[in-house]
């Protein structure tokens, strides 16, 4: 049993944890900056500690001082939430190596899979369908290196093994700019992510994103939760996202799953995960597997009726998965609209603050998650993601006019936000007709804002 958890994290998901600790009778110790100590999971958790200042390098990343808090509070178990720490593999293992439960896998798994090229050949070991590529390092020998392009087919991506947040990346057209591409992207991704090696890929250009969510124990047992859609992007960032995808048959989520939970059971994964995917001309292809909870979470929540964190808790007390493969049914559609603090017409800068008023929306459906209240300030030092609006509805039609009715009920002022945006896309024609791929909101946002 797990009766204290503290909570490395800030804001909605911190919230998020803290609500599903509540209902599981499970105390919890918050930690926050100088700059969140009024954070609403703050103010409801039963102790808090202070970690440090502002920034998140001396505060949210700071590991010996979150080790520290959950000394002094007796916690027995830390939950990352997502980001900041959550996908290091170094502060997994010192969590554990101090004596606490890590909510998430083992430290040696998010090592794999946190490594491009090592995650890539665990992939195909078990069966998972990858972009087809160079499988492993590039070495220095310019003739196979042409070789390998020109069977691969041009477009090609150059990627960083240790790349990450969309960096370390280069598209290449022609043979004419192979080398001086292999080199380049070598050099920075020494200097970017302390690893030179790179790989090469075929470049997909009109891929959607597609997400698969699973749970495994660690123990033998695992399952998938269906898809996600989060083809609607801006910078690589998602924006929307969507359960179950449009277009995608029970067959080839099955199928799609069923590789997804061979590999869980392969790599012996212990905790939440999400194989990503992209999309393109009815293939799936592996990018790169996340080791942890992610933002997107509620729309597989909606359509199954999991709760994923209290699924990972109950995974972190070493409980074989209660939930078996034919016990999960995707039922309705799902869509989860980012909250965030920018301003659209401004190129989307930042725009911190306080709300000082806020009207919620509700009804059926709909679900709220947001640590926001009236009088917040929302702090410059982070994220510029303040909520998630969440609509449900038996159809993809019904769950897009309940979040068009929600995003006309949601106020936010005192600060700039997107809702407005939302609500655009919400009445966009491509996007109601479903299935767009990950270029799409890209340039329909020239028209759109
Ligand atoms: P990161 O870890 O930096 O997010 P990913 O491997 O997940 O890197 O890739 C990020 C994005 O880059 C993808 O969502 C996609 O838009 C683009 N991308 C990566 N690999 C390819 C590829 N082989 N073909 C086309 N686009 C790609």
């Amino acid at each position: 049993m797990i009766e204290k958890i503290l909570i490395a994290n800030r804001g909605e998901i911190a919230l998020r944890v803290l609500r599903a600790c509540k209902e599981m009778g499970i105390k919890t110790v918050a930690v926050h900056s100088t700059a969140d100590a009024n954070l609403k999971h703050v103010l409801l958790a039963d102790e808090s500690v202070c970690i440090g200042p502002a920034p998140s390098s001396e505060s949210y990343l700071n590991v010996p001082a979150i080790i520290a808090a959950a000394e002094i509070t007796d916690a027995e178990a830390i939950h990352p939430g997502y980001g900041f720490l959550s996908e290091n593999a170094d502060f997994a293992e010192r969590v554990e190596e101090s004596g606490f439960v890590f909510i998430g896998p083992k430290a040696e798994t998010i090592r794999i899979m946190g490594d491009k090229v090592s995650a890539i050949k665990a992939m195909v070991a078990a069966g998972v369908p990858t972009v087809p590529g160079s499988g492993g390092p590039l070495g220095d020998n310019d003739d196979e290196n042409k070789r390998m392009a020109k069977e691969i087919g041009y477009p090609i991506i150059i990627k960083a093994s240790g790349g990450g947040g969309g960096r370390g990346m280069r598209v290449v057209h022609t043979e004419a700019n192979l080398i001086k591409s292999i080199q380049l992207t070598k050099s920075e991704a020494g200097s970017f992510f302390g690893n030179p090696e790179v790989y090469m890929e075929k470049f997909l250009e009109n891929p959607r994103h597609i997400e698969i969510q699973v749970l495994a124990d660690g123990q033998g047992n695992a399952v998938h939760l269906g898809e996600r859609d989060c083809s609607m992007q801006r910078r690589h960032q998602k924006v929307v996202e969507e359960a179950p995808a449009p277009g995608i048959t029970d067959e080839q989520r099955n199928r799609i799953g069923t590789a997804c939970v061979n590999a869980c059971i392969e790599i012996g994964y212990r905790g939440a995960g999400t194989f990503e995917f992209l999309y393109e001309n009815g293939e799936f292809y592996f990018i790169e597997m996340n080791t942890r909870l992610q933002v997107e979470h509620p729309v597989t929540e909606q359509v199954t009726g999991v709760d994923l964190v209290k699924e990972q808790i109950k995974i972190a007390m070493g409980e074989p998965l209660s939930l078996k493969q034919e016990d999960i049914e995707i039922r309705g559609h799902a869509i989860e609209c980012r909250i965030n603090a920018e301003n659209p017409a401004k190129n989307f800068i930042p725009s911190p603050g306080t709300i000082d008023r806020l009207h919620l929306a509700g009804g059926l459906g709909v679900r709220w998650d947001s640590h926001i209240y009236t009088g917040y300030p929302v702090p410059p030092n982070y994220d510029s993601m303040i909520g998630k609006l969440i609509c449900y509805g038996n159809d993809r039609k019904t769950a897009i006019s309940k979040m068009d009715v929600a995003l006309q009920e949601l106020i936010i002022k005192g600060i700039e936000t997107n809702i407005h945006m939302q609500r655009e896309i919400m009445n966009d024609a491509g996007f109601c007709e479903g299935g767009q791929n990950i270029h799409y909101l890209e340039h329909r946002l020239e028209h759109l804002v």
